[in-house]
C-alpha cells in the first residue's frame, strides 16, 4: 500500500524540481557550484524516496537489488575518476539515462493508449538510444579507446538518411491507432515497431557521432546531454509522471543552452560539427610525435626570460591538469608579480577537457578571479606582452585554426600566443594535441620549448627565478 497521497506525492516533487533549479542556479558560479551539486542530488534522493512511497511496486527486491549494483559501481567509479576524465564519466552517465528513458519507454507502449502517449513513446524510445550508443562513441573517443579524429565510409550519409526515414516510418507505426493498423494489414505491430526504433536509434547514434573530430567531441557530449534531457522529459510524459518532466526539460533547455555556447565559442555551426566531415571536412589526425627540428631551452633560460618580462601572460591547457601544476604556476604567478611582472592568465572556453576546466584548476590553487582574462579581453593583449608562457596548451594556440582550411580545427577562434615578442611552450614531447595535428608556432623563430612534466618544469623554473 502506498504511504503517500496523490497531494503528498506532489508536494514533494514539487520540493524536488525546486532543489533542481537551485540547484542549476548554483552551478552558475565556482562559488555556489559545490553548493548547486548538492542541492541537485538531494533533490533526486528525494524523488527517489517520493516514488517509493507513492507508488505499488512489483519486484521490490528486484528493485532494490539494481540499486544495489548501480551504487557499488558509481560510487567508487566517481571517487575514482581523475578530473581529466570527467568528460567521459560525464557521457557515460548521460548514455545510461537516454537508455534506461528508452527501455522505459519500450516497456510502458503496453500501458499507452492515447495518440499523445504513443508519440512519446516513439520519441522517447528513438533519442533516448540515439544518446546511448552516442554516448558510449563519445566516451571511447575521449579515452582514446578508438581514433579521435572523424570516421566516415563510403556511403555513410546514405544509411544515415535512410535509417531516419526508417525512424519515422517506425514513429508513425507506434502512433497509428488499432483499427488504421488492421486496415494496413500490420495489426500488433506496434510491439515490433518499437523495437526496430530501437535498433534503429542506436545504430543512427554510432553513425551520427563517428565523423565528429576530437576537437568537436565537448560539444557533442552536450547535444547529446540535451537530448537526454529531452527523452526523459518524453518518458515523464508517458509515465504521468511531472517531476521527470520538469527534471528532462531542465537538462534538455540547459544542454541546449551549453551546445550553443559551445560551439559559438568554437566558431563552430551544431550542422557544421555533426556533418562537416561528409562536407569534405578534415579527417586528418594523429598521434604521432613530430621530428622537425626545435629550439629547446632549460628552466634557466626560462627563468631569464620570465624575470626580465614586463608582461608575462600565461595560456594554461589540458597539460597543466595532467600534471597537477597549478599550484606551482600560481606560485610562479605570484612570484613574479612581486618582481612587479606584470601576469595575466588567458582562459580559451575549451581548453582542457571539460568547460570551465582551468577556472576550475585554477580556483583551486587560488588564483585570483582578477587575473583571469577571457579570449575576447585577452587576444589585443599579447601584442604587448614580452612572453606567453604556453603551459600544457596545443590545440587552443595553434594557428591552423586560422590559416589551414583543411585542419580539423578550421574556424575554432584561438589565444593569439603569436603576436607576443616570446613563446614559451611547456610540454613533455613533440606528440599534438588532442585534435593530432601539429602546431607551426612549435618551429616559428619566437618560440622555445622546455620539455618535461609541467610540474617538474614550473618547479625548475620558479627555483631559478627566485634565484634571479
Ligand atoms: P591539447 O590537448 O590540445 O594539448 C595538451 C598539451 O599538453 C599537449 O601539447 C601535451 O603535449 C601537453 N601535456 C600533456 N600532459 C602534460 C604534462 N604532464 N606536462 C606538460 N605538458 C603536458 O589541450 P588544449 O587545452 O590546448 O586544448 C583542449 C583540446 O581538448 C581542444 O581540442 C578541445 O576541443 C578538446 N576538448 C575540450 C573539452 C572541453 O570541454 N574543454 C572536452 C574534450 C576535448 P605532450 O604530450 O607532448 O606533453
Amino acid at each position: 500500500m502506498s504511504i503517500l497521497s496523490p497531494e503528498g506525492t506532489a508536494l514533494l516533487y514539487l520540493v524536488a524540481a525546486v532543489c533542481f533549479i537551485l540547484a542549476l542556479k548554483g552551478l552558475g558560479s565556482p562559488a555556489t557550484a559545490r553548493r548547486g551539486n548538492l542541492l541537485g542530488a538531494l533533490g533526486a534522493l528525494l524523488a527517489m524516496i517520493v516514488v517509493f512511497l507513492s507508488t505499488e511496486l512489483d519486484n521490490l527486491a528486484l528493485i532494490l537489488g539494481v540499486i544495489a549494483v548501480g551504487t557499488i559501481i558509481a560510487v567508487p567509479a566517481s571517487r575514482l575518476v581523475k578530473m581529466t576524465q570527467m568528460p567521459q564519466l560525464v557521457a557515460l552517465f548521460n548514455g545510461v539515462g537516454g537508455g534506461a528513458a528508452a527501455l522505459v519507454a519500450l516497456l510502458e507502449l503496453e500501458h499507452s493508449d492515447t495518440v499523445g502517449a504513443f508519440l512519446a513513446v516513439a520519441f522517447t524510445v528513438l533519442v533516448g538510444s540515439i544518446a546511448f550508443s552516442g554516448s558510449i562513441i563519445t566516451f571511447l573517443k575521449l579515452q582514446e579507446l578508438m581514433p579521435t579524429r572523424p570516421i566516415i565510409f563510403p556511403g555513410q550519409a546514405i544509411v544515415i538518411v535512410l535509417l531516419v526515414v526508417l525512424g519515422l516510418v517506425v514513429a508513425t507505426l507506434i502512433v497509428l491507432d488499432d483499427a488504421a493498423l488492421a486496415a494496413l494489414g500490420m495489426a500488433g505491430i506496434k510491439g515490433v515497431a518499437a523495437v526496430v526504433g530501437l535498433i534503429v536509434g542506436l545504430t543512427l547514434g554510432v553513425l551520427l557521432v563517428l565523423p565528429v573530430g576530437g576537437a568537436d567531441v565537448p560539444i557533442v557530449i552536450s547535444l547529446l546531454n540535451a537530448g537526454t534531457g529531452l527523452a526523459v522529459a518524453a518518458s515523464g510524459l508517458v509515465l504521468s509522471n511531472t517531476l521527470l518532466l520538469v527534471a528532462g526539460t531542465l537538462v534538455g533547455a540547459s544542454g541546449s543552452i551549453l551546445t550553443r555556447e559551445m560551439a559559438k565559442a568554437m566558431g563552430r555551426s551544431v550542422a557544421g560539427i555533426l556533418f562537416g566531415a561528409f562536407a569534405g571536412g578534415s579527417t586528418a589526425g594523429s598521434t604521432v610525435a613530430s621530428d622537425r627540428p626545435v629550439r629547446s631551452s632549460t628552466p634557466e633560460d626560462v627563468a631569464i626570460l620570465l624575470g626580465y618580462a614586463q608582461r608575462v601572460i600565461v595560456v594554461p591547457g589540458y597539460g597543466l591538469a595532467v600534471a597537477q601544476a597549478q599550484h606551482t604556476m600560481a606560485e610562479l604567478a605570484s612570484t613574479l608579480e612581486a618582481k612587479g611582472i606584470e601576469v595575466v592568465f588567458g582562459i580559451h572556453p575549451v581548453a582542457g577537457r571539460m568547460p570551465g576546466h582551468m577556472n576550475v584548476l585554477l580556483a583551486e590553487a587560488n588564483v585570483p578571479y582578477e587575473v583571469l582574462a577571457e579570449m575576447s579581453e585577452v587576444n589585443p593583449q599579447f601584442k604587448t606582452a614580452d612572453v606567453a608562457l604556453v603551459v600544457g596548451a596545443n590545440d587552443v594556440v595553434n594557428p591552423a585554426a586560422k590559416t589551414s582550411p583543411g585542419s580539423p580545427i578550421y574556424g575554432m577562434p584561438i589565444l593569439d600566443v603569436a603576436a607576443a615578442r616570446q613563446v614559451v611552450f611547456l610540454k613533455r614531447s613533440m606528440r599534438p594535441g588532442f585534435a593530432g595535428i601539429e602546431n607551426e608556432l612549435l618551429f616559428e623563430p619566437q618560440t622555445t620549448l622546455l620539455f618535461g612534466d609541467a610540474k617538474d618544469s614550473l618547479t625548475s623554473v620558479l627555483s631559478a627565478v627566485k634565484r634571479l
